[in-house]
């Protein structure tokens, strides 16, 4: 089985232009080409015409039992009404968990407005994912990114379970650190290659990743994930073929770790 625990349905520079349903057509598509078995679709920290809205994906993908959303949350582009929104689609089992976008806008995540996100998962016992490290645009600002940050929220916030995204890379170190301090905090895979990379990088990454796993000693905090759009889903799978594991450690990262956490 494999679980997807990051992709996308937004607009982007480098994908054909396509209608929002025609990109959820695509990735329907390519999750059954890749034999993916279950997808988090994760909404944007702004709506505009690339950058659908968190309500405009639940009702689009509510009627798919392979399709799960992440609720994406911005302090600058969202209000209390939405946050009131995301309490009633975690009751009605509509979202598994929320997003924070800290780098691209500016904000630490240890930013006492964010706590009321961290609340309301905490209550729900689901997951907040946060982006760390490398940033899409280059308007972001990495020091609001950086991985060293998230430790900063777990402590304060034990209850709390969170999602690294990216590994943090490059600081991977870091986020080796973070996860191996701190038993509630997760982190993705996902978005480690864009474009065409050689094998150079892959092997790079790829001992990163057995590294970390020999660091933490043990596998229950890494998740599979891609970036689709921006990552390609059957590159990644024959990537992450190539990492050493043990195969029952394998099937954690693949999907058992994803449905305990995301309650898939
Ligand atoms: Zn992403």
């Amino acid at each position: 089985m494999v679980i997807d625990c990051h992709v996308h349905l937004n607009q982007y520079e480098h994908t054909n232009k396509a209608t929002l349903e025609e990109r959820l057509q695509i990735l329907l598509d390519t999750m059954s080409k890749y034999g993916v078995d279950y997808s988090l679709i994760l909404s944007s920290f702004r709506v505009n015409s690339d950058r659908p809205s968190t309500s405009k994906i639940i009702e689009l993908v509510k009627k798919y039992d392979n399709l799960g959303v992440i609720a994406g949350f911005s302090i600058d582009n969202h209000s209390y009404n939405d946050l009131q929104d995301c309490r009633r689609w975690f009751k009605n089992g509509f979202i598994k968990g929320m997003k924070l976008y800290c780098g691209y806008e500016h904000y630490f995540p240890y930013d006492k407005r964010y706590q009321q996100v961290y609340d309301l998962c905490i209550e729900f016992k689901a997951p907040v994912m946060i982006h760390t490290g490398d940033i899409f645009l280059k308007q972001g600002k990495l020091r609001f990114s950086h991985p060293i940050n998230i430790d900063e929220v777990a402590v304060d916030n034990p209850e709390l379970k969170i999602v690294m995204c990216h590994l943090g890379n490059p600081w991977i170190l870091d986020c080796q650190e973070v996860l191996y301090k701190n038993k509630n905090v997760y982190a993705d895979i996902s978005g480690l290659f864009y474009g065409d990379y050689g094998t150079k990088s892959e092997e790079y990454v790829s001992k990163r990743i057995t590294e970390l796993l020999n660091y933490i000693g043990e596998p229950r905090c890494l998740l599979y994930g891609t970036d689709w759009p921006i990552s390609d889903m059957g590159f990644y799978q024959e990537f992450f073929k190539r990492v050493e594991l043990k195969p029952l450690d394998r099937d954690l990262i693949m999907y058992k770790n994803a449905k305990v956490l995301f309650g898939v």
